[in-house]
């Protein structure tokens, strides 16, 4: 490739990353986006391969078929519950690849006995501890999520001071492997070995039900990672995508928390999820709830004007997202209007609710962000709550105890009535009871998210 061709390539694919992330911040240009970020991807991955002639043209066409065919198979084939630890792997995969990157180069200058600068010396050693990290952390998040391991915290007595001594010894040993040209090789290993076991500790402590922050952080990490490979092999476009990859995961983590109001602190450090959260949470004994048959609940909803969708994690769980879809249409016909009000944190990951009604092609336009719908309750005929629960439990506002206080919620509560849509009185992912299903304006109707949905459908269809 003649000097500069892949420079300017390189330019180009940068810029389809940067116009594809802006366009990903809107459900309308977000498929468009995904595609001309991809598209970069595709190029900055052949300009590479051509541009280094590492690998012969076969090579290269092989590795492309059986890559594509994996994806494929891997976003067809991945539920859209499993998506978050789909993310927690491969975040894995890109630490892995800056420490093998970083290590790759690091042995290759031993062996030739070149001196490596010292700002490739250093960007070698952070490619070797943030890739670790993010490897080893990545894979104990994937396991927790895919309960291969128990989600609880796992934690013991002067875990956080081991993990502080590990990391003054990476950074000793560091030190020492730059500043010593001469020195062994075991400095190498030993950081190396020492980084995959912090990048363990790390994460074990953190509930399984925190983990997509985790992850959120894990993917920030992992462009840090890919951002030191790429001074450490000269190679731009990996500087830049590293780069976009680090801030948009600290971003996306503080979206994350502000919308649980906690601090990134409390997640990686408080032990919460998993079944051991902290704070008062207030029982349900004494008080009753009102059970609602499908066809009852087909009536309120047939004779509104205005119905709140409000979609939570069960719906997820439930696959009921077309069945949502029908619903709102069935509604609309009949002259009513129908919102979907999406919180932040609704679901396990941000932007889960968003995907999972954009696949059954309900019209961004009626999606809603929290700050938007919140005003328009109160003048709601139904709130039709589905699968969803702390993000409308009103605790959040008038219980200090809570563990969720402080979080901002959807008001479901003040619409004038509320139908919620779950199998039974279980608790959402804080663990904790909610005073909602116990208002005397809220009726509960029980079952399977889906099972429910298709019932309302074939109740309002034959609403004349
Ligand atoms: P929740 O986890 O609070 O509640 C989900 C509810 O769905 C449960 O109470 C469950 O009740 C019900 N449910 C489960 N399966 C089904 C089914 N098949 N059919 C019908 N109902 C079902 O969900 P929310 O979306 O309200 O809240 C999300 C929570 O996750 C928040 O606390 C948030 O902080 C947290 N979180 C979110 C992240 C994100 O990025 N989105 C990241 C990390 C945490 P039952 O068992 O009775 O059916």
């Amino acid at each position: 490739m003649r000097p500069g061709v892949a420079e300017l390539l390189y330019l180009i694919a940068a810029v389809c990353f940067i116009l594809g992330l802006k366009r990903l911040s809107h459900p309308g240009t977000a498929v468009s986006g995904n595609r001309l970020s991809a598209i970069g991807m595709l190029l900055a991955i052949v300009v590479t391969l051509f541009d280094r002639a590492i690998l012969s043209f076969e090579m290269i066409a092989a590795g492309m078929v059986v890559g594509s065919a994996l994806g494929l198979w891997m976003a067809r084939a991945v539920k859209m519950t499993a998506m978050p630890q789909m993310v927690a792997l491969l975040n894995g995969f890109g630490g892995a690849a800056s420490l093998l990157v970083g290590g790759a180069e690091f042995l290759r200058s031993e062996l030739v006995g070149q001196n490596l600068s010292l700002d490739t010396s250093i960007t070698i050693q952070l490619s070797l501890l943030i890739g670790a990290v993010t490897l080893t952390g990545s894979l104990v998040a994937f396991a927790k999520l895919q309960e291969l391991m128990s989600g609880r915290p796992i934690t013991f007595p002067g875990l956080q001071a081991l993990n502080a001594a590990i990391f003054l010894a990476i950074v000793a040993l560091s030190v020492y492997q730059i500043s010593v040209p001469e020195s062994l090789l075991w400095p190498f290993y030993a950081v190396c070995a020492l980084s995959l076991v912090l990048g363990i500790l790390l994460v074990i402590p953190i509930g399984g039900a925190d983990m997509p922050v985790v992850i959120s952080l894990l993917n920030s990490y992992s462009g840090i990672a890919a951002a030191m490979t790429g001074f450490v092999i000269r190679n731009d476009v990996l500087i830049i995508s590293g780069a976009l990859v680090g801030s948009s995961g600290i971003i996306l983590s503080q979206i994350m928390c502000r919308a649980m109001n906690r601090s990134l602190t409390n997640v990686l450090f408080g032990a919460f999820g998993g079944g051991s959260a902290g704070g008062s949470t207030k029982t349900a004994e004494g008080l009753s709830v009102r059970q609602v048959g499908p066809e009852d609940a087909a009536m309120q909803l047939g004779y509104a004007q205005l119905v709140i969708v409000v979609p939570g994690y069960g719906l997820a769980v439930a696959q009921a997202q077309h069945l949502v879809r029908e619903l709102g249409d069935l509604i609309e016909k009949r002259g009513g209007e129908v919102k979907y009000a999406i919180h932040p944190v609704a679901g396990r990951m941000p932007g889960h609710m968003n995907v999972l009604l954009a696949e059954a092609n309900v019209p961004y336009d009626k999606l809603y962000d929290m700050d938007a719908v919140n005003g328009d309750f109160e003048r709601a005929d139904v709130a039709l709550v589905i699968g969803a629960n702390d993000v409308v439990n009103p605790a959040a506002r008038t219980d200090p105890g809570s563990p969720i206080y402080g979080m901002p919620i959807l008001n479901a509560d003040s619409a004038r009535s509320v139908i919620v849509l779950k199998r039974g009185m279980g608790s959402g992912f804080a663990g904790i009871e909610n005073e909602l299903f116990y208002n005397p304006k809220t009726s509960m109707l029980f079952g399977d998210a889906k099972n429910s949905l298709a019932k309302l459908v074939s109740e309002l269809k034959t609403l004349s």
